[in-house]
């Protein structure tokens, strides 16, 4: 299994984060097995900017890791990805959090992703469909490394 977290905070966010979910479960070598609720969430690193739209998937697949993360860079590409500011708004983001059973620390790949686990608008969306799932550098689960979490930034379910 391996879990992407998606944002958007450029364009229409809900919209691209909904087609981006479809795209995701379309990979050839993936089948989507769940996605969470969209979340309305606060910006952490560079704070003068909108407000994200979040989500996460969990993908079951046959691919490798640099498969995966090629073909998540491509889905941003179509997506018109945009983004002047490092850190600053984007019309998508996709970012490969877990690849159960697998590590790896190269620039172009690491895994587990290297600030999810501080990260709330990360956790609580992939909690939400995959609170067991291991986070292999630390041993935990999604659902404790939630609970350790002290971020304080605003996150809300979105509903529209
Ligand atoms: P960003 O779009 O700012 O998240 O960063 C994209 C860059 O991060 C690309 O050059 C990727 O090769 C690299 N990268 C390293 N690890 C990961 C990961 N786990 N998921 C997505 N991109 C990653």
């Amino acid at each position: 299994r391996v879990a992407v977290g998606i944002g958007s905070n450029m364009g229409d966010s809900a919209t691209i984060v909904r087609n981006a979910i479809d795209r995701l479960g379309g990979i050839p070598g993936c089948r989507l097995l769940a996605a969470s609720n969209m979340y309305l969430t606060e910006p952490v690193d560079y704070r003068e900017q909108p407000h994200f739209i979040n989500a996460a998937v969990v993908l079951e697949t046959e691919l490798e890791p640099l498969e995966v993360l090629h073909a998540l860079q491509s889905i941003e590409n179509e997506f018109g990805r945009k983004r002047e500011i490092p850190k600053g708004p984007r019309t998508l983001d996709l970012d490969m959090l877990i690849y159960e059973g697998y590590q790896s620390e190269s620039s172009e790949l690491t895994l587990p992703h290297p600030e999810m686990h501080r990260r709330r608008f990360v956790l609580e969306p992939l909690a939400e469909i995959a609170a067991e799932l291991v986070h292999d550098s630390s041993g935990l689960t999604v659902a404790q490394l939630l609970e350790k979490s002290s971020e304080h930034f605003s996150i809300v379910k979105f509903d529209k």
